[in-house]
């Protein structure tokens, strides 16, 4: 795994890309900076590494284009140290950007494949998430509640109730929801009854699968 001073010069360029796109966390800005996308990506495809598009991956799903990542993640307010999980690890790169935030992350994976090729490259890269859990995402990780904030990275057709309840009290949750295209939720838990929800504009994800293990 190489990064050199073209990917860095491109990576400067995408970061100033998504700032005039609308991001202004800069935590999020930095990490977009320190993470080399490239390393993500199936090779063949370093070259388009840097452009703002989602690219294939392997089993049929996608990385997220890079705004996309830096947008859900502005949504989380996050700040160092809190307690994130993630729902669809995928290719590793929105696990690696808040890693590099310095958040404590947790993530899971229901593809095997997509799991194990990931936590190879998560051992290369030495990304160290606290817990990466091959399995169904919908569940959650109930033994490891609550979080200070979930993000989920795959379409939902409907807002995971099991999710809302692992959640602290000022907690967010972060998920596409719809069918071929998702509006985009942040769901914060204002008290134990009570949820505030706001709808943030159009994405297309590949869906949240139920029901696997
Ligand atoms: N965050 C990823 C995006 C990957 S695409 C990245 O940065 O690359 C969405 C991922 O969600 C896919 O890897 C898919 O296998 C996974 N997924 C789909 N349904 C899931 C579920 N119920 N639980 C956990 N992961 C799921």
């Amino acid at each position: 795994m190489k990064d050199n001073y073209k990917f860095l010069g491109r990576r400067k360029d995408l970061v100033n890309e998504i700032k005039e796109k609308g991001i202004t966390d800069q935590l999020v800005l930095d990490s977009l900076l320190l993470t080399p996308r490239h390393y993500f990506v199936d090779s063949g495809l370093e070259e388009h590494a840097y452009l703002d598009k989602a690219l294939p991956i392997i089993e049929d799903q996608t990385i997220s284009q890079p705004f996309t990542v830096a947008f859900q993640t502005q949504l989380l307010c996050l700040e160092k140290k809190q307690k994130i999980l993630e729902i669809g690890t995928g290719s590793g790169y929105q696990c690696a950007i808040l890693y590099n935030i310095g958040v404590d992350v947790y993530t899971i994976e229901r593809n095997h494949k997509l799991f194990r090729k990931t936590s190879e490259l998560f051992g290369k890269l030495n990304i160290r998430p606290k817990i990466f859990k091959y399995g169904d995402g919908y569940k959650g990780l109930p033994d490891n509640s609550p979080f200070d904030g979930i993000i989920v990275t795959a379409g939902a057709s409907e807002i995971p109730q099991e999710l809302l309840k692992q959640l602290k009290v000022g907690g967010r949750l972060v998920i596409p929801v719809g069918g071929r295209s998702q509006t985009m939720y942040r769901i914060t838990k204002e008290s134990n009854e009570k949820y505030k929800k706001e709808k943030f504009g159009n994405f297309r994800f590949v869906p949240l699968l139920k029901n696997k293990n």
